[in-house]
């Protein structure tokens, strides 16, 4: 029997080191660029809920206060090196509490 090693994550809010199933990941999508090399669209920062998002990512507990204190810290905008927009952020939390009343059911969350 091999053991299997659980992979841990930093909280972005907390600091505390936590199973990635604890965490919500955070993601900034990869940026859009045309030929000649410039940005199209530069990705945008949203929660990845199912973890299959590509990007780069910070996580940070389910815990809405965790998202919160990150968020005053501006920690996701130092470890995603780019600016997040206010309205960004309260999607997002809005999401992560929506998120966090479903969770033992798993539905309520539409990807809209
Ligand atoms: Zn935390």
């Amino acid at each position: 029997m091999k053991k299997k090693k659980i992979p841990l994550r930093k909280c972005t809010g907390c600091g505390e080191m936590k199973e990635k199933r604890e965490l919500i990941r955070v993601v900034k999508a990869p940026d859009v660029k045309s030929d000649d090399g410039s940005v199209i669209s530069d990705g945008g920062i949203s929660l990845d809920l199912t973890g299959k998002k590509p990007g780069r990512g910070a996580y940070v507990c389910k815990n809405p206060e965790c998202f919160e204190k990150a968020r005053k810290a501006r920690r996701f905008e130092r470890s995603l090196s780019c600016k997040i927009p206010e309205e960004v952020y309260e999607q997002m939390q809005n999401e992560l509490k929506a998120f966090g009343n479903t969770d033992e059911n798993g539905k309520g969350v539409s990807d809209e």
